[in-house]
């Protein structure tokens, strides 16, 4: 492709995802494809010829559009957000464009220098501890994904709690991990990837509000201790993904401190609150936390993927991830004077993710985040008080951000047809979780163009279909 054609045809795509970014909200939020229907509408095998750009896009149209949930729609209100904006698919083209690799400083200064500047301005905007930032012994990186950062967290931990040797000789099953019973699952995936054994994970109990019990958590640790086992790494949540449901980080800090454990933050979607002060009372004591994750690609208006890992300790992230081939070695490096990210993550090689992040940053400014995140909580807390004085609707959890958790007080049974219905509707989409074992609904409210009207229409269509599917009591 020409640079003249690449300009038309990039014309052509630009308007097309403008054009659908209008129209999103006319189309069925969650995709109405059945299994196997979209793969039946693409050829069995790659062109032998090459195609003309119009027809990808026209089979984008045809094919993969009816194969979409559509996460950018103001009525998705599904799971966590995804939610993106203009500068960041701006900056994503631009990445793509300019198409360096990251994995070392040499490799294009400044992809790695802009990424610290970015790390560090959002550690400031979050109210994160100054041991977090490039100037204060530790850092931020851009991962993957939360996953892949609590994974990183935990190959650190592994190596403080065994002194290098798990990396040379491999676990030893006397390591052990801690979570709550609402803890996200990429922590039992990271024990496993890291080799620490899912029976080495303690699964610790939560409270009424979903919360880890901090005292059940210390009393697991000294029995572990007494049992000859070491606590390597406990994780404490920032808004659990079934509810929004606050760990206490100072409680947790405390024990993981006695017993020498590393303490991972997971705040992957509530993270993105911190940068409103008000929120920060709720991770108060995160000053004691060895690492912090949050992504920007929930609920920073930041396209995937784009996760933020903060560490207090860089070096112990570099010593548990490091490896130096002959071919990775240049004088930047070992003059000690740069940052190779490389040594930060699973991968070598690295997007040149901070762009779109950057961009992000400088379209909106703090004020203007701010300014969209309290919108997004105001919202969910409108929608919370409707539900809790409706007679046939119970809130089902706390909201502390953007999250409601509720049920039709017909049952399970009666919430769970009221899902269906709302779902097949197109109108809007919400998904499900359970609470106490009883079905409960989430709406999250965190789209970037969801306003007051979607969070209304929602609320008169749940009611709506409560009224055809209200189960009998009990
Ligand atoms: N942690 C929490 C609390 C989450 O809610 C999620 C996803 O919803 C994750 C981790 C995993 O996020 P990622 O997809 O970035 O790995």
């Amino acid at each position: 492709m020409s640079p003249e054609d690449f300009r038309r045809h990039g014309h052509a795509l630009v308007d097309w995802i403008a054009a659908y970014w209008q129209r999103v909200e006319s189309l069925p939020v969650r995709s109405r494809a059945a299994p196997g229907e979209v793969a039946a509408a693409l050829p069995g095998s790659a062109p032998e010829r090459g195609e003309p750009f119009a027809a990808m896009l026209e089979d984008v149209e045809r094919v993969i559009l009816p194969g979409l949930t559509h996460w950018q729609s103001p009525n998705f209100f599904a799971y966590f957000p995804a939610n993106t904006s203009a500068p960041s698919v701006l900056g994503e083209l631009l990445a793509a464009g300019l198409g360096v690799q990251g994995m070392l400083w040499a490799t294009s200064p400044a992809c790695t220098e802009l990424e610290t500047r970015v790390l560090d301005w959002l550690a400031e905007l979050l109210g994160l501890p100054a041991a977090f930032r490039s100037d204060g012994g530790g850092g931020g990186v851009i991962q993957d994904s939360a996953s892949g950062a609590a994974l990183c967290a935990l190959l650190a931990a592994r190596e403080r709690a065994s002194d290098g040797a798990a990396n040379e000789r491999g676990c030893d099953r006397r390591l052990t991990a801690y979570a709550s019973t609402e803890t996200h699952s990429s922590i039992e995936k990271a024990v496993k990837i890291a080799g620490l054994g899912r029976e080495q994970l303690r699964i610790i109990p939560v409270d009424d509000h979903f919360a880890m019990d901090a005292g059940a958590l210390a009393r697991q640790m000294a029995a572990d201790v007494a049992a000859g086992f070491t606590p390597a790494f406990v994780c404490a949540t920032v808004g659990t993904t079934s509810s929004t449901a606050v760990d206490p980080v100072a409680a947790i800090a405390a024990v993981a401190r006695r017993f020498g454990a590393w303490l991972h933050v997971d705040a992957a979607m509530a993270g993105s609150a911190m940068i409103c002060p008000e929120f920060r009372a709720l991770q108060a004591g995160v000053e004691q936390a060895d690492s912090y994750c949050f992504d920007p690609h929930k609920w920073l208006f930041t396209n995937f993927d784009c996760s933020c890992l903060f560490v207090r300790e860089r070096g112990a992230l570099i010593r548990a991830l490091s490896v130096l081939p002959e071919y990775l070695r240049n004088r930047a490096s070992e003059s000690g004077a740069v940052i190779d990210y490389r040594d930060w993550h699973v991968p070598l090689g690295r997007r040149f993710r901070a762009l779109k992040l950057w961009f992000v940053l400088r379209h909106y400014g703090a004020e203007g985040l701010r300014h969209h995140l309290r919108e997004h909580v105001r919202l969910a807390r409108w929608f919370a008080d409707q539900v809790a004085v409706h007679p046939d609707f119970e809130l089902a959890a706390p909201v502390p951000f953007n999250l409601v958790c509720f049920r039709h007080r017909g049952g399970d049974a009666g919430s769970e047809a009221l899902l269906e219905r709302l779902n097949g509707s197109g109108r809007l989409y919400l998904t499900h979780t359970r609470l106490d074992g009883r079905f409960t609904l989430r709406l999250c409210v965190g789209q970037t163009h969801t306003e007051a009207s979607h969070v209304e229409a929602a609320w008169a269509a749940i009611r709506a279909a409560a009224e055809g599917t209200a189960a009998p009591a009990g």
